[in-house]
């Protein structure tokens, strides 16, 4: 049996193994089972890949990412490794070709969709050969409140069933503390030594804004911090991806288009051209970067509210992965939150389910509205502890948290009485309109100037008024409700309206208008 060291060295041409890797690939290869959390980057691949060149038989690897198949094999075979994979996409000849392949016991290693062993064909092939071991890549699929849970991931306890000898290993980018645990007991995966590697990425500085003019603040960022840098702006829809990059490359920025709706010969191009030539801007909705290894990422932006701390974490660790310094950054705003609150309410699904997306949205909620360091929030999110980073805005730029009880009674009594008084409903602007005593046509023709509470939220900037409402619907102080986004209290709002719990607000940074003691009497 060769040794993994000279694999790694001979094969895969790298001196040393990185992290946890050794430890992991000698537990494999001396018959355990394991379960490996590492941060996208971090060389989750050749914990079972030299495994599988080092054992006899075929390293069997169960994978999602259909489309990143033909890259891995390619990579493989670049390297002399004899791998193959079994997938939908394949004609009836050239399955057949790999079943052979396998059979003879030519294969190190052998790529799998879930889906495929949903077939029993496929499990009757794979007791036809010899396996060496088998890999769960991209394991969080199994958890039903991750945030990409796959069906087909639940049946892979069959591998444990069928094949109790043979070793095991699941690998993950993303997991809590409840994921984890949701893994190894779905898997089988109980008695497998668990590899946590740390999530940190230090050379990355965290930062979200609030969101006034985000194309102009991006500008600003781009052209001040970034100028010729690489780098990917997220958007939520396709429409805002064309209108970023249009707007970009208008400011003489070298920005590329990327979304589903484009034309895969486009879309083929413009990836490649990110790749390849330097300082590059991908605009593009979160269809693009599953699998990309651009090394010299320096900023990843977010103009849009990603759902998940998951998605966050996922999207901002595409920048920096040289280790160099890099910027992600994310610029949200009262409209992100009432309109992913409503895409919530609206989704099909069980009440269990929009649950669960709720509940990773305030997660992301806590992370943008925190007043400690984000990093802190963000590794304690994934079970990890740590102490506060000096690279991430909250620890450079503390800012300052105020008293927003009053506020919010303020505008908890305005929505309540509309609503019990005038049988009303209205949303935050029109609200903050009759806090802050303005005269709109809208005010006057309902004769909400009339109203016990016109003007009693003068001390607080219109601005800031809008702040209020977005960490109050963050923390679920307020819900929004309908097609039109009106606002209503929620059973926590009645312990704020009788004084009961108290409102620590964040305040927002460039301050404008700051009325005295704002929100304090
Ligand atoms: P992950 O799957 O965890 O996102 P990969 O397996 O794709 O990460 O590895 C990320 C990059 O790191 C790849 O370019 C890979 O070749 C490189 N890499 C992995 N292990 C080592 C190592 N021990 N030494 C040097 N480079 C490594
Ligand atoms: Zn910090």
């Amino acid at each position: 049996m060769v040794s993994a060291q000279s694999v790694l060295e001979s094969t895969f041409g790298y001196d040393s193994f990185r992290g946890q890797q050794g430890e992991i690939i000698n537990t494999i290869v001396g018959g355990g089972d394991a379960l490996v959390l590492m941060p996208t980057g971090g060389g989750k691949s050749l914990c079972y890949q030299i495994p599988a060149l080092v054992r006899d038989g075929t390293g069997v690897v169960i994978s999602p990412l259909i489309a990143l198949m033909q890259d891995q094999v390619d990579a493989l075979a670049a390297v002399g490794a004899r791998a193959e994979f079994l997938n939908s996409t394949q004609s009836a000849e050239e399955r057949t070709r790999v079943e052979n392949a396998y059979r003879a016991g030519e294969l190190d290693l052998l790529y799998l969709a879930p889906e495929r062993l949903r077939v029993s064909s496929t499990v009757s092939l794979l007791e036809q050969g010899q396996i060496g071991l088998f890999a769960i890549d991209e394991a969080h699929c199994v958890s039903q409140w991750g945030h990409d849970f796959r069906p087909d991931y639940l049946q892979l306890d069959v591998l444990h069933d069928r094949w109790p000898d043979v070793p095991r290993i699941a690998l993950t980018a993303t997991a809590t503390e409840a994921t984890r645990t949701e893994i190894a007991q779905r898997l089988k995966l109980t008695d497998a030594t668990q590899f946590v590697s740390s999530f940190d990425r230090p050379n990355i500085q965290y930062r979200i804004e609030a969101k006034a003019q985000p194309l102009q603040q991006l500008l600003a960022l781009l052209n001040t911090e970034h100028p010729g840098d690489a780098g990917i702006v997220y958007c939520l829809s396709r429409a805002s991806v064309e209108k970023t990059a249009q707007f970009l490359v208008d400011n003489g920025i070298a920005a590329l288009p990327y979304h589903a709706g484009l034309d895969s010969k486009v879309r083929a191009s413009n990836q490649s051209r990110f790749l390849r030539e330097d300082g590059m801007v991908m605009v593009a909705t979160i269809a693009f970067g599953m699998g990309i290894d651009k090394p010299d990422v320096r900023f990843v932006a977010h103009l849009d509210l990603p759902k998940s701390v998951e998605g966050y974490y996922q999207e901002t660790g595409r920048a920096g992965r040289d280790g160099l310094p890099a910027t992600a950054w994310l610029a949200y705003g009262l409209q992100d939150v009432m309109q992913q609150r409503r895409m919530i309410d609206q989704s099909g699904g069980d009440l269990a389910h929009r649950r669960n997306l709720s509940a990773h949205l305030d997660a992301m909620l806590a992370l943008c509205e925190t007043v400690e360091c984000r990093r802190v929030q963000l590794l304690g999110y994934f079970g990890q502890e740590s102490t506060a980073c000096g690279n991430c805005d909250t620890c450079l730029s503390p800012p300052e948290s105020w008293d927003g009880t009053v506020a919010a009674q303020k505008m908890m009594s305005t929505i309540v009485r509309l609503d019990r008084e005038r049988n009303q409903k209205f949303g935050a602007g029109h609200l903050v309109d009759i806090l802050i005593g303005k005269t709109t046509t809208r005010v006057t023709q309902q004769r909400h100037d009339d109203l016990a509470t016109f003007g009693i939220g003068s001390d607080v900037s219109e601005q800031d008024w809008r702040s209020v409402v977005r960490q109050l619907l963050a923390q679920s102080l307020l819900a929004v409700q309908g097609e039109y986004g009106t606002l209503a209290i929620t059973p926590e709002s009645a312990a704020v309206l009788s004084g009961d719990r108290i409102v620590k607000l964040r305040r927002e940074a460039p301050r404008k208008a700051r009325g005295s003691g704002a929100g304090g009497g």
